[in-house]
């Protein structure tokens, strides 16, 4: 097998010129030209000739070459077929590649990993075209993708965003979602020189690492991320106006206030201030609470809640009412 050759401006030049290669600024281009970054990222995301790794946009080649002399086997899915070419060219001299032409969100990841890797976890490495890197993520993390970790170049402020943790500016729905599914560790700083064109902002490598089970016990996934959002989306409010406006838990001011008072969180307490552990645990008392509001109901055949809409202020507002008929 030949040796990576692409990690540096020299040859860079040399294909993007053979092919008369324009950047796509819409895709989000920025190719590495730096063979310290490329080793860094090689070497951080722990890769054994055993592994299958999916690669998500890899450009000319640049990292493909690295990946596929490191791993058993490397898939690597790219959107613009102008690169198509070039790929089967500067991939030539590795038998261990295959190439797919295809936007990464419509891609069955699923497939390819019971497929090319019996259904076994995979390694997604990549250099991320930016204008997705959520998306991309919370997809992989989301759909149920058996994925071992995912070492990926983004954009510097996002991933400090994954990282962080509660009573920090950049601290929001992003770094919980993360972290409730795997453990992130920035790997490397990475300054815009060090790619082709250079890119406005700073970037960095980052490494998620799946959890097998994630580190708190939630009875509804999907009402904790619910909870989460409505604290982020208002930031500046308390959590209980934030769950209230929200409209989406159905509950009244009081009965948001016992849960919080259940839980034993001030009722001035912010989202922001919550650590992964907390929105778990307030996820888990919403949970019990709508259980006794609906078994109590059920219990009472005669009572039934809904909503009445008044006038106040000069505004249609609605309100949540429970009416109990006595026979
Ligand atoms: N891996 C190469 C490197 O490091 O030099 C290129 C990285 S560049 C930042 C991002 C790559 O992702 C580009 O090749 C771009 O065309 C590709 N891309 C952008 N959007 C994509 C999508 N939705 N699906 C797959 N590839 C995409």
């Amino acid at each position: 097998m030949a040796r990576p050759y692409l990690g540096n401006p020299k040859y860079t030049i040399e294909v993007l010129q053979k092919y008369h290669f324009v950047f796509q600024k819409r895709f989000g281009q920025n190719f590495l030209i730096d063979e310290h970054v490329l080793e860094k990222i090689i070497e951080s995301s722990g890769i054994t000739k055993d592994d299958f790794i999916l690669e998500i946009g890899p450009g000319i080649g640049t990292m493909t070459q690295y990946l596929a002399e490191a791993a058993r086997e490397v898939a690597a899915v790219e959107i613009d077929s102008s690169l198509i070419p070039i790929l089967k060219d500067t991939l030539k001299d590795w038998d261990n590649v295959s190439v797919i032409n295809n936007d990464i969100l419509k891609t069955d990841i699923k497939k390819i990993a019971d497929e090319k890797n019996g259904g076994k976890p995979v390694k997604v490495v990549a250099n991320l075209p930016y204008y997705i890197t959520t998306p991309i993520i919370m997809g992989l993390f989301e759909k149920n993708v058996p994925v071992d970790s995912i070492t990926v170049m983004v954009q510097k402020e996002v991933a400090d965003r994954m990282q962080v943790g509660p009573g920090t500016k950049d601290y929001g729905a992003l770094s919980l979602a993360v972290q409730y599914y795997a453990k992130p560790e920035i790997v490397a700083n990475v300054p815009p020189n060090c790619f082709m064109p250079r890119p406005k902002v700073g970037s960095a490598v980052i490494k998620l690492t799946r959890y097998e089970k994630p580190p708190v016990d939630v009875k509804d996934e999907g009402l904790m991320f619910r909870l989460i959002r409505a604290s982020f989306n208002q930031r500046r409010k308390t959590l209980v106006n934030g769950i209230r406006n929200s409209g989406d838990f159905s509950l009244s001011k009081d009965e948001i206030e016992d849960v919080f008072n259940r839980c034993d969180l001030p009722l001035n307490i912010r989202g922001e201030a919550l650590t992964l552990e907390q929105f778990a645990m307030l996820a888990n008392c919403i949970y019990d609470e709508k259980k006794l509001i609906y078994d109590k109901r059920k219990k009472s055949p005669g009572s039934c809640s809904g909503f009445f809409l008044r006038f106040r202020t000069g505004m249609l507002e609605r309100f949540p009412v429970r009416i109990y008929i006595s026979s």
